[in-house]
């Protein structure tokens, strides 16, 4: 073990692989950043890998790359086959192991989920989240995919990787062979288990012999499928044990497939929810094992090591929200920590909208060349008006370059709505950003004057050289009749709990906060993101081992809301369209398995002391309610740019409020911030 007065012994341990040490238990899983698609950005990844291993990462694992022409549009071929690739690639290499780190490459191969009308599949099933159907791999066509994974692994040596990750889990490729779900072949490939797992054992065999005894070979290995006909727990361990037969160095763990409809990575879901998976794996294997999901604290990782649930620690998004996790740790303050909030607005949203990774609570996260934090040229006096996550943001940029900032709020508090937004079951991780917060702005000399409303006056009366408007949003008051009715109530009050809400509540909006605010008034107990058993249990997951895919033969059991809600929005589309891509449905869901009625194609009539009356489609409606509350949306607050003398820009909320999230107010105030 490391030195015991270590504050993270177990995670600071270097871990000898026989032929190469690990300098730590710190993984940095794999993320699709988009870069990989991207012709000509080695130099941006030598920069995004290169500062994760100088911020003290152990191994890094690149985002997935495409091992074959089935995985990409028609006539093109995968990036390791063009001309001055291995140039390329060691480039990035080479700014990893200037750091001291060690990385390797993921080798992915779609299968069914490729976006490609070239895929292919063991049998030709197609997947529920993709609109191609896969053609059925021919046994010749087997034989290539497998030679394309050695030729790659092969490519990534002479690039100066030290090993590849070959993912075998998430339902691609390998993983559609393993399961009697998508394999349905009745020749060598299929039928039986040992037929099913023979692909991904000739691939690592062929892999091995490809690079030799002194390159780590990973293996993602899907430990709970999480959909039906998936593996059983005897099989994924017969098939781990046949791995390190065939080679394999470290085994990772993958939990559920793509198509799953159970959260596995969302803020929802508890911190380490995951790990008892990987600790009944490691009483049976030999080789180090990977566990994932959900751990984003240095102290949550040391817990998970001290259990003994496993050898190393994969954090993906942690790494993305702060390229110094591990250095900050070592140096025993994690409260430094810019914590990953697991809200995928700008990881995995971005990528599944077509756009590059970055990530909310770090915008510099794959924009490291573009986004500089440097020492201003003239240091200015900056008053910043809002504490919000725009004006915090902006407040510790412009005080990292060399700025003097005064941040004001009229609140009590640091954080605007993100006080509201932490009080969501489900969202306690967004407390973590106010405190990483509250250390910035102290540790860099903010002056941060609270309880102070600021006035056009004061801030024409004041010596500051630059004024930021950070002020946000008012909510919207919608013009309904009888909107000033003792029922009507604002999101605000609701979450703050200074009214006390009936059993009957009809929410106006369905908006994030309309959802929100169902989530909040849905709940009775304790939080099922605090407990993982009630996690599980909500979500219909087996924690014994004895059902199939994890899933097969449980009940999901969603605790009924304690309140009759009604979600009300104008729009006739289905309620939720607009949320997160990669979290909106975990939320319809919850809601929906709780009881709460969702009204689309609604037209508000009035509110009086009978109820919400309101037309559904062509249907006239009464809501017998006790409380309407309104979510109807916000508008900017900028009355302090009327009349302000003083140079001054506008960011956040109070620069645009419809569709703001903290995604694009946090990027805005360190941009703006960025070049004062
Ligand atoms: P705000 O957060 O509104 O901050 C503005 C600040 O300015 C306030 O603190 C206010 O007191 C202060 N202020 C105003 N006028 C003055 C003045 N004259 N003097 C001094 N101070 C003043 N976003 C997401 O991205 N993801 C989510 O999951 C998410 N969930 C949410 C859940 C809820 C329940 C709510 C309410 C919001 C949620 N949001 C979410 C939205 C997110 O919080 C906002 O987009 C973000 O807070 C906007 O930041 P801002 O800094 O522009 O404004
Ligand atoms: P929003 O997403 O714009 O939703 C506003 C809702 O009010 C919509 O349902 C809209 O739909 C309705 N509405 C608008 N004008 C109305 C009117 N005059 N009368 C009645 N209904 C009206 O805004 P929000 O819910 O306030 O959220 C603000 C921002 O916070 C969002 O943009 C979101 O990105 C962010 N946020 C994100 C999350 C998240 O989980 N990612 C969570 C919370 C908040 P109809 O017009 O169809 O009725
Ligand atoms: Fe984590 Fe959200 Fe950043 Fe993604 S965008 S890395 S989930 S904080």
């Amino acid at each position: 073990m490391n030195s015991p007065e270590s504050p993270f012994p177990r995670l600071l341990e270097p871990l000898d692989l026989g032929f190469t040490k690990l300098r730590n238990r710190v993984l940095m899983g794999s993320m699709h950043t988009g870069l990989e698609d991207i012709p000509n950005s080695h130099q941006r990844m030598a920069a995004f890998y290169g500062e994760r291993a100088r911020g003290g990462v152990g191994l890094i694992v690149t985002g997935g790359f495409m091992a074959s022409k089935h995985c990409l549009p028609e006539n093109v071929e995968p990036l390791f086959k063009l001309p001055g690739e291995i140039e390329n690639h060691k480039l990035i290499t080479d700014a990893v192991h200037r750091e001291g780190g060690k990385i390797c490459l993921q080798i992915l191969h779609t299968g069914r989920y490729s976006r490609t009308e070239n895929l292919i599949a063991p049998s030709p099933i197609k997947s529920p989240i993709n609109k191609f159907v896969p053609k059925e791999a021919s046994a010749k066509t087997i034989e290539e995919e497998i030679e394309a994974f050695v030729d790659f692994a092969g490519f990534c040596q002479q690039a100066g990787y030290d090993g590849v990750e070959i993912m075998g889990s998430e339902g691609y490729f390998i993983n559609e062979f393993i399961v009697e779900r998508t394999n349905h072949r009745t020749d060598q490939w299929g039928g039986s288990y040992e037929n099913r797992m023979r692909l991904p054992l000739e691939i690592v065999r062929g892999v091995r012999a490809r690079v030799g005894e002194n390159f780590i070979i990973i293996f993602r290995l899907s430990m709970l499928d999480l959909v039906e006909g998936g593996s059983s727990f005897d099989e994924a361990v017969q098939l781990g044990l046949a791995l390190e037969k065939a080679g394999v160095t470290i085994i990772n763990t993958g939990i559920g497939w793509h198509e799953a409809q159970i959260p596995t990575i969302a803020t929802k879901v508890p911190r380490a929810a995951f790990t008892w998976v990987t600790a009944q794996f490691r009483q049976r294997l030999s080789v180090p094992l990977v566990t994932s999901n959900r751990i984003n604290t240095p102290e949550v990782a040391e817990e998970v090591l001290a259990r003994g649930d496993a050898d190393i620690i994969s954090m993906a998004r942690p790494l993305l929200a702060d390229a110094d996790f591990v250095n900050k740790a070592a140096a025993g303050s994690s409260a430094d920590i810019n914590t990953c909030i697991a809200c995928n607005q700008a990881c995995l949203d971005n990528i599944f909208n077509g756009q590059l990774t970055s990530c909310l609570v770090n915008p510099r996260a794959c924009h490291e060349l573009e986004l500089e934090i440097s020492r201003a040229a003239q240091c200015k006096n900056l008053a910043v008006i809002g504490a919000g996550p725009a004006g915090m943001a902006a407040a510790i940029t412009a005080a990292e370059r060399g700025h003097t900032v005064t941040l004001f709020d009229a609140d009590n508090k640091i954080g605007g709505q993100f006080n509201l937004a932490r009080q969501i079951p489900g969202k306690e991780e967004f407390s973590e950003t106010l405190r990483y917060y509250r250390r910035q702005l102290d540790k860099l000399g903010v002056q941060v004057k609270l309880n102070h409303r600021v006035t056009v006056d004061q801030l024409n009366a004041s010596d500051f050289d630059e004024v930021i408007l950070a002020t946000g949003i008012v909510p919207r008051v919608p013009a309904i009749e009888g909107i000033d009715h003792s029922s009507v109530v604002s999101y605000i009050d609701v979450i703050n709990g200074v009214i006390e809400i009936g059993d009957k509540v009809a929410i106006i909006g369905a908006g994030g906060i309309g959802f929100d605010t169902a989530e909040y008034l849905a709940h009775s107990g304790e939080s099922a993101s605090q407990n993982i058993p009630v996690f599980m249990a909500e979500w219909g997951i087996d924690m014994s081992f004895n059902s199939r895919g994890g899933i097969e033969g449980v009940e999901a059991e969603f605790e009924p809301s304690p309140r009759t809600i009604y979600l009300c929005q104008r729009k006739s589309e289905g309620l939720g369209k607009n949320l997160g891509k990669t979290t909106g449905w975990i939320h319809r869901l919850g809601l929906i398995k709780r009881g709460i009625k969702m009204l689309a194609g609604c037209q508000y009539q009035r509110i009086d002391d009978a109820g919400l009356h309101l037309m559904v489609g062509n249907e006239p409606k009464l809501l017998e309610v006790d409380h309407v509350v309104i979510c109807a949306g916000q508008e900017s607050r900028r009355e302090l740019g009327v009349g302000l003398h003083k140079t001054f820009h506008i960011i956040g909320g109070a620069d645009v409020a419809t569709e703001l999230d903290a995604k694009r107010a946090i990027d805005q105030g360190t941009r703006l911030a960025a070049q004062l």
